[in-house]
């Protein structure tokens, strides 16, 4: 049963979000309104793919999605019954030109000023939006202006994230860099994503460095998809090597230390955020949320935060979810310390 007193006070709370992906971050309503807007577009059809996550032919495969509330349902069926790819693919398809991005960057402002985001640092990789005309370069400035006039129109401020997504080898990783050298000023920083096991962060340390030479802030995906000492050992590269500001998931962060390094002191002492996504791990990974332990690194001096990563893939995927479970878990205050991190983590470039 839903305490509603509690439901009510988190829903109510103003914040920014410091972790959210564009694609993931899709409303099913937009997604499906933007395929069936315009025959004439030629936009592609919006169907049922061939196989299912373990590679079983789906028999619905090639026939279109009958409405939103279908179309929800294969999005929330994410790694339980569909594959990574198949899922974002559908988001993936509206983001490849300039017009389209200004769409779809609209929806997103819309659905957070919905759920009482001020600011988000919003991350995309460009290496997958270059199905059409655009060069990665050219989808980042795009996103960019995009975001811009979404802005103008919502009130909400986005600051993009410039993911690497890590199937990449470093040589390309280093491109994705080098496209968003242009916009070091306009964008939030750049982050290590996607499918984490065997794609340790020192791969991506020749990108990263670069990053920092060309001023901007770095995160990184560490320590989400990996048995717990490979993700400790993530946790460690992405700070020590990769020089992170900012550390995603980092799910058994409160072990505190590995191989002797203390991962925690590490983080407070260069003042590396955490960009925690409770709901996310819980429904991709059964991580039990208690078990992340977040009231320790806050006791720690950890500076925590809490997001909703990718908030259209689970049913109980949003910011307020995120911050209602903390609530049930810990105390009010606790989400007023969520809230007020949001704030003190946001990489405003102000
Ligand atoms: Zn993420």
């Amino acid at each position: 049963m839903r305490d509603p007193g509690l439901w009510d006070y988190c829903k109510n709370k103003k914040l920014c979000l410091n972790h959210i992906h564009w694609d993931g971050g899709l409303r099913p309503e937009d997604l499906f309104a933007w395929y069936n807007a315009d025959v004439s577009q030629d936009r592609p059809p919006l169907v049922w793919p061939e196989n299912d996550v373990r590679g079983n032919p789906l028999p619905q495969a090639g026939q279109p999605f009958k409405d939103v509330e279908e179309l929800r349902g294969f999005m929330h069926g994410l790694l339980v019954k569909q594959g990574f790819g198949e899922v974002f693919k559908v988001s993936l398809q509206t983001l490849q030109d300039a017009d389209d991005m200004r769409e779809m960057a609209l929806a997103h402002c819309r659905y957070l000023a919905d759920h009482n985001i001020t600011f988000a640092e919003t991350r995309f990789a460009p290496w997958y939006h270059t199905d059409g005309e655009m060069s990665m370069q050219y989808a980042i400035g795009a996103a960019i202006n995009a975001f811009g006039e979404a802005r103008e129109e919502t009130g909400v401020e986005v600051r993009p994230i410039v993911c690497i997504n890590r199937e990449l080898d470093g040589e390309d990783a280093c491109l994705v860099v080098e496209a968003a050298r242009p916009y070091a000023n306009e964008l939030a920083g750049i982050d290590l994503a996607c499918i984490e096991n065997d794609r340790p962060p020192w791969m991506f340390r020749g990108a990263f460095m670069l990053a920092k030479t060309y001023g901007l802030r770095r995160t990184v995906h560490a320590g989400e998809m990996c048995d717990e000492q490979t993700n400790l050992d993530n946790i460690y590269q992405a700070l020590e090597q990769l020089d992170a500001n900012g550390i995603s998931h980092a799910r058994p962060l409160y072990k505190k230390t590995v191989d002797g390094f203390d991962l925690v002191e590490h983080m407070i002492k260069n003042q590396v955020r955490l960009e925690s996504n409770p709901r996310s791990n819980e429904r991709t990974f059964g991580q039990d949320i208690a078990e992340l332990h977040l009231d320790k690194l806050v006791e720690w001096g950890v500076l925590v935060t809490v997001n909703p990563d990718d908030p259209m893939l689970w049913p109980d995927g949003d910011t307020v979810h995120n911050l209602y479970a903390l609530g049930v878990l810990y105390d009010k205050e606790f989400v007023d310390q969520m809230v007020a991190n949001s704030y003190a983590a946001a990489w405003t470039g102000r």
